[in-house]
């Protein structure tokens, strides 16, 4: 373009020199020369125009990034296309390297969330409802006292998960909150029943489910998600055993396996772990297909011995396979609940029974976390980015950061410093 400018500028200043010298000469070398500038100055023009047509050609083989947002625009005028002096080069965006995490999905102020990703998150073991607090015990819980549970995990800053985002470090809870998971073992019918409503299935009314239900819908953003850990024949109700599952899986819970008979494995042999767990796997997997399972949760809390541990997570029954991620159990929320902090154990993990009259209970916990919310895992919104305090940055385990990003930080005031990789 700065030729073509220059190129009409010198046709411009050759056409007034020609005007000049023809007021001196006589008719018809001024008509000669006249001719004879205006052949220049149209030669002039052409060689600008050609210049513009290159710099044109120039412009098209840009980026198709730069392209496609040059096509989202509307198309510009004449004017418009012709390129001025204060034009700069628009920087072709570097290409990210492999190694390099995407960037965050929205940008937090860490030092007001103080995101704490390697802290306590709580699991509640539940099992069946019962209808008035008289009749609460330990693994018990009355449907009132449910819902008032809901309402404390919700305005005490908890969000729902499930139990797979968990284990897979997929933590998508909003910046600020943290995450928690509910279990129902047992199967039982207060947990889960369907009944026939004008042809169609539903839960009924003050079922696990229903609640859970009714609670999401006034409160859509807690989550609406949970694990049903089933014996043989689990809930009750109308509905075939797959038409149960099938609801359950379709409505965001998800299913795990509680073992056929209820028995204490700690007393089994390894045919009878693998008979107990194989059944139940086979059972979930003929009703719901597409559906792997991959949680256990030991009867009674009782783990099978030590050398027979493996068959919790790896078993063969009556020629099935069967392979499990976690199983659980009951006990205080240990630090090691997030699945990325030092001393996690899979084949281990504490569930804090959902009652509130008993030490390392669940009323127990929140009491706690009251004290000391600095116990509390609290999320930074990213599940690609693990963000911890540096003064906990000894407690990621760095083994199970499956290339996710760790930000280790200092937080001082409201300023925040990133304290790099421990
Ligand atoms: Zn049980």
């Amino acid at each position: 373009m700065h030729r073509g400018l220059y190129r009409t500028t010198l046709s411009n200043a050759i056409y007034t020199l020609s005007n000049g010298v023809v007021r001196v000469v006589s008719w018809q070398l001024l008509m000669l020369a006249s001719i004879f500038s205006r052949i220049l100055f149209i030669g002039c023009l052409i060689a600008a125009l050609t210049a513009c047509a290159e710099q044109s050609a120039k412009d098209t083989s840009r980026s198709v990034d730069q392209q496609a947002a040059k096509e989202a625009e509307p198309t510009p005028s004449f004017t418009e296309l012709v390129p001025t002096v204060t034009d700069t080069p628009i920087p072709t965006p570097a290409e990210p390297s492999p190694t390099e995490a995407p960037a965050a999905a929205s940008p937090i102020d860490y030092a007001a969330v103080r995101p704490y990703e390697v802290g306590q998150i709580m699991i509640i073991m539940y099992h069946g409802l019962v209808e008035t607090e008289a009749e609460e015990e330990t693994y018990q819980r009355s449907a009132a006292n449910f819902q008032n549970d809901l309402q404390t995990f919700y305005d005490r800053g908890f969000r729902l998960i499930s139990m797979k985002d968990w284990i897979e470090n997929n933590i998508t809870t909003p910046a600020g909150y943290t995450p928690l998971i509910l279990t129902f073992d047992d199967g039982k019918a207060s947990s889960f029943s369907l009944e026939n409503a004008d042809g169609e299935l539903r839960p009924v009314k003050d079922c696990v489910v229903d609640i859970m239900t009714q609670f999401s819908i006034e409160h859509p953003d807690f989550g609406n998600t949970a694990m049903f850990f089933i014996n043989q024949n689990p809930f009750k109700g109308e509905g075939t055993l797959a038409e149960r599952l099938n609801y359950l899986l379709d409505h965001g819970y998800e299913l795990g396996n509680h073992t056929m008979s209820h028995k204490q494995m700690s007393k089994m042999n390894a045919d009878e772990i693998q008979a107990e767990i194989g059944g139940i796997d086979r059972m979930i997997k003929e009703a719901v297909p597409e559906y792997e399972p991959y949680a256990l949760s030991y009867p009674f809390g009782e783990r099978p011995l030590k050398d027979l541990r493996g068959y919790v997570l790896n078993g063969v029954w009556e020629g099935n396979e069967y392979h499990y991620k976690i199983a659980v159990r009951e006990g205080q929320s240990g630090p090691p609940s997030a699945v990325n902090r030092e001393g996690f154990d899979p084949i281990n993990v504490p569930r804090v029974r959902g009652s509130n009259n008993q030490e390392t209970d669940m009323g127990w916990t929140l009491k706690q976390y009251e004290t000391s919310p600095e116990l509390r895992y609290v999320s930074d919104g990213n599940p690609d980015r693990i963000a911890v305090p540096a003064e906990y940055a000894d407690n990621v385990d760095m083994e199970s950061l499956n290339g996710k990003e760790l930000f280790i930080y200092e937080a001082k005031g409201d300023q925040v410093i990133d304290a790099g990789q421990a």
